[in-house]
């Protein structure tokens, strides 16, 4: 897009929501510039498409200026580029949050983490923002056109009696309603997505070529028809909902359960536009992970990710250790009866955070939250399409993370302020009470147990599966010698150190597994095709 002016190259300036020439400074509408329909069809006007050659995304620059690096991989490789036809959107929203905006926003975030590498508050990186359009899908979905009737009720107090109004209602369902938009690149991250999300639907505009002026673009790369099952379900569901609005918020008794509502209403999917959502992207890479920083650049709203400094993690980890020792050795005389349930809680407590770890990788391994991805690749994953549904659904309703915490946190407490009062202090440190508390903790890690290694076995590393068992055997040879109750100390001390190195071995998994699930391997977005030869 050249300037009437000078005819340099025009930028869509975000903070004065015109365009700007980079030359001479002069300011134009973008309503200025309607696409040219007539010459080419339905092709972005000057737009070139890039291919990484490390990693295979495809980035589309509306400028005529060379793409420098790529935004999926950080690689600097000069990027293979051609003229080519690629489709315009249909919709568009345009930025609203400037660079600067972003950046203080980003800094903002970033200024609260002490464990994460110097490079993250480096301006020249965070200068490396850019302003970036992820392609999107529109779903359009019609419903039946017949009068449908139901019968409705609406139950209200008013002057201190109760009413109870009966209804029969006829309605007509809008025409067409649009489904919620679905990501449409399998490069974008889902996750990502699912945190910067909404994008507010006041600010959609049909597209205009100045909007993505000096912008960037992801070529769309997952095919429409992907998300029908979810877009029909949720379309039936925002329709009946509009209707209930309409008929001011009586209780409808449809005629038919949930999952035969779409049927009911007879949801087709009539086609699919694309949309364009604006969001900053940033990079960081270090060897062979990145870390991505991306801002919704209409919201504002932020995802990070967020890898830790691991000499910092140690020394933390190190000072809390030292920390739990003087506690124990100020309130309680330590007797080898004490020390062997004592370990076991241990490995109990470390277990914890441990299989919250196992979980989290699991699912992002396995791209559980990452719809987008299956098309091609869903094959190669362990996991199976229904049980990945079955945990999103799982996620959404429930937090067993938050449960397990507290349960743990809540059980070291008690044991702590019992030993403190003094009045359990001689149960906690006889003979009967090693029996008793190692053997409620291996009922506790016996559960447990089972939960961990179903989530440890869809993982690509197979090492935490032997962690596990690791655990579980420590605590079952706690207690056995515990019953046993052979009078030797070092039997005890023995079975302690056996603790100690379970929970050891765990926190040593846990740190090398923490920066593999806070960054993320260097993509691959080529066609793997009869298995992966790229090595
Ligand atoms: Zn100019
Ligand atoms: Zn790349």
């Amino acid at each position: 897009m050249k300037c009437p002016n000078c005819s340099g190259t025009l930028y869509y300036d975000i903070a004065l929501k015109k365009l700007k020439c980079q030359s001479c400074g002069t300011v134009s509408d973008v309503k200025d510039y309607e696409e040219d329909t007539s010459a080419s069809e339905d092709i972005i006007e000057g737009a070139r498409l890039y291919t990484c050659k490390n990693c295979g995304a495809e980035l589309i620059s509306a400028n005529d200026e060379a793409v420098s690096f790529c935004t999926y991989c950080g690689s600097q490789q000069l990027l293979q580029s051609q003229m080519s036809g690629v489709k315009r959107p249909k919709y568009i929203i345009p930025f609203s949050v400037t660079k600067d905006q972003c950046k203080k926003i980003y800094e903002k975030e970033v200024s609260s983490k002490v464990f994460v590498p110097k490079e993250f508050k480096d301006p020249d990186f965070i200068e490396r923002f850019r302003p970036f359009f992820i392609p999107y899908w529109m779903y359009r979905v019609s419903f039946r056109q017949d009068p449908l009737r139901f019968k409705g009720h609406k139950t209200y107090t008013a002057g201190g009696y109760d009413y109870f109004e009966d209804y029969d209602v006829s309605v007509k369902l809008d025409e067409s309603a649009y489904g919620v938009p679905y990501d449409a690149s399998r490069n974008f991250d889902d996750a990502i997505a699912e945190h910067i999300a909404p994008f507010s639907r006041k600010y959609l505009r049909n597209y205009q070529p100045g909007y993505l002026a000096g912008m960037y673009a992801d070529s769309p790369n997952v095919d429409a028809d992907v998300y029908e099952k979810e877009v029909l379900e949720k379309a039936s569901h925002m329709a009946v909902e509009k209707m209930k609005a309409s008929l001011g918020n009586i209780e409808l008794e449809l005629p038919v359960r949930k999952k035969k509502l779409q049927e009911f209403l007879m949801a087709k999917k009539e086609g699919a536009d694309t949309l364009y959502l604006p969001v900053w992207f940033l990079t960081w890479k270090k060897d062979d992970r990145v870390a991505y920083a991306v801002v919704n650049g209409q919201s504002g709203k932020i995802h990070i990710d967020l890898p830790a400094d691991m000499s910092m993690f140690t020394k933390y980890t190190a000072i809390g250790a030292g920390l739990l020792f003087v506690l124990l050795t100020l309130f309680v005389s330590v007797t080898s009866r004490f020390v062997i349930w004592f370990a076991a809680l241990l490995v109990y407590l470390v277990g914890i955070r441990y299989h919250q770890e196992l979980k989290q990788i699991r699912n992002r391994e396995n791209h559980v939250f990452d719809k987008g991805y299956l098309l091609s690749d869903g094959k190669e994953l362990p996991m199976s399409e229904k049980k990945r549904d079955r945990l999103r659904k799982r996620a959404a309703s429930y937090n067993g993370n938050v449960a397990a915490i507290l349960m743990g946190s809540g059980l070291a407490f008690c044991f702590l302020i019992f030993a403190v009062a003094g009045e359990m202090y001689d149960f906690l440190v006889s003979q009967q009470g090693a029996i008793v508390l190692t053997f409620i903790i291996l009922v506790l890690e016996t559960v447990r147990f089972f939960k961990q290694i179903a989530a440890a076995r869809y993982l690509k590393n197979k090492r935490s599966l032997f962690i596990c068992f690791l655990g579980l055997a420590s605590i079952v040879y706690a207690f056995a010698v515990a019953s046993a109750e052979p009078v030797q100390d070092w039997w005890y001390y023995l079975g302690a150190l056996i603790c100690l190195m379970a929970a050891s071995a765990m926190s040593i998994d846990l740190i090398l597994r923490y920066n593999e699930t806070s960054t993320r391997p260097l993509p691959s977005f080529y066609e793997r095709k009869g298995g992966n030869d790229r090595a």
